[in-house]
């Protein structure tokens, strides 16, 4: 499940976030995830119960997730348009040579960390 690959990747961001602000652990992530990227939010939720259990530093990390829908430049007119996942076309001249500026992002926007007192 390429779900389980992503979360894996963003808990070890996570985790090294926590050792090098010297925290206690993470309570919270906030990822920015394009539709373009087809992750399944269900499967994503899952695997994130999952794997955050593994770690006292995340077991408590709470996941937000941002949404990008696509947007892209028509190459041909310049217009730039938002899409969904299928129209990839250019509405103001139809034509299919554009360029996809937004949707595909699979970014880490903010990991909430709690700091010994
Ligand atoms: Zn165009």
């Amino acid at each position: 499940m390429h779900e389980m690959g992503i979360v894996d990747g963003v808990l070890s961001t996570v985790r090294a976030t926590v050792q090098h602000e010297g925290a206690t652990r993470a309570v919270g992530v906030t990822l920015r995830i394009g539709d373009m990227t087809e992750v399944v939010r269900e499967s994503l939720d899952f695997a994130w119960e999952v794997l955050r259990e593994e770690d006292p530093q995340t077991a408590a990390c709470e996941l937000t997730v941002e949404e990008v829908h696509p947007h892209s430049v028509c190459r041909a007119c310049g217009n730039e348009f938002d899409h969904d996942v299928r129209h990839l076309r250019c509405p103001a001249c139809g034509s299919g040579d554009t360029r996809l500026v937004h949707g595909r992002d699979l970014d880490i926007v903010s990991v909430e960390i709690e700091t010994p007192d």
